[in-house]
C-alpha cells in the first residue's frame, strides 16, 4: 500500500502552508543492490506543505536508516542518511494546462488526485537516485587483496605473494630434474663402453 499525504485540509489560498511530519515504515526494495533502507526501519518525514499557484510545495527532509555493503572490502555498512525534499505537486487542471502548452518537464511531475498525493514515489525519486552506486565504508578504503581475498586492513603491512620465487621454484625443480636425467645418461653410456 502506497503512503499517500492528504491535502484536504491546506487551503488553497496562495501561500497557506502545513506542516506534516510523520515517523513511516520504509517501504520494500527501497534503496539500490549495495545500499538500501531496510524494509520496516523507520523513515522520520519532516515536511511542510505549501499552496502555490500551480499545486503545492513540498519541501522538508528525509531521515532514514541505510545498511549496505562496502563496494571494495564486503564490510557492512550502515548509516544515517538525510534528504533534502523539493517537489511541486501539480493540480491536475495546472498539470494538463502545461502539458498542453508543450512544456514536457511537468510530464513525470506527480499531480494531486482525490485531495493527496504519492509520499512514497516522492521518497523513491528523491533519495535513490542519490545514493552511491558503490557504497564504502571509508572513502579510503583500501579494499581486498586479489591474490588472497583478505581485507588489506586485516593484513599486516608487508603482505604480499612472491610469484616471482614460485616461478623460481619452478624452474629449480625442473633443472634440477634434467641434470639428474643427464646424469643417468652418462651413467648408462659408461656401462655401455
Ligand atoms: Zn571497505
Ligand atoms: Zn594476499
Amino acid at each position: 500500500m502506497a503512503v499517500t499525504v492528504s491535502v484536504a485540509s491546506l487551503p488553497r489560498q496562495e501561500g497557506s502552508s502545513q506542516p506534516w511530519v510523520n515517523d513511516i515504515p520504509a517501504p520494500p526494495e527501497f534503496g539500490l543492490e549495495l545500499l538500501k533502507v531496510p524494509e520496516g526501519s523507520p523513515m522520520h518525514i519532516d515536511l511542510l506543505l505549501q499552496s502555490v499557484s500551480e499545486g503545492v510545495l513540498v519541501q522538508g527532509t528525509a531521515d532514514v536508516h541505510l545498511v549496505g555493503q562496502c563496494a571494495r572490502c564486503l564490510r557492512d555498512i550502515e548509516d544515517a542518511y538525510r534528504e533534502q525534499i523539493t517537489e511541486l505537486v501539480y493540480y491536475p487542471e495546472r498539470k494538463a494546462a502545461f502539458l498542453e502548452e508543450g512544456d514536457e518537464e511537468v510530464e513525470e511531475s506527480q499531480e494531486i488526485v482525490d485531495d493527496s498525493f504519492d509520499l512514497e514515489a516522492m521518497l523513491r525519486d528523491s533519495i535513490v537516485p542519490n545514493l552511491p552506486f558503490r557504497p564504502l565504508c571509508r572513502p579510503d578504503c583500501p579494499g581486498l587483496c586479489p591474490e588472497c581475498g583478505e581485507r588489506w586492513d586485516d593484513l599486516p603491512e608487508d603482505h604480499h605473494h612472491d610469484h616471482f620465487d614460485s616461478r623460481f621454484d619452478g624452474l629449480a625443480a625442473l633443472q634440477a630434474q634434467m641434470e639428474a636425467d643427464q646424469m643417468g645418461a652418462d651413467e648408462s653410456e659408461q656401462d655401455q663402453a
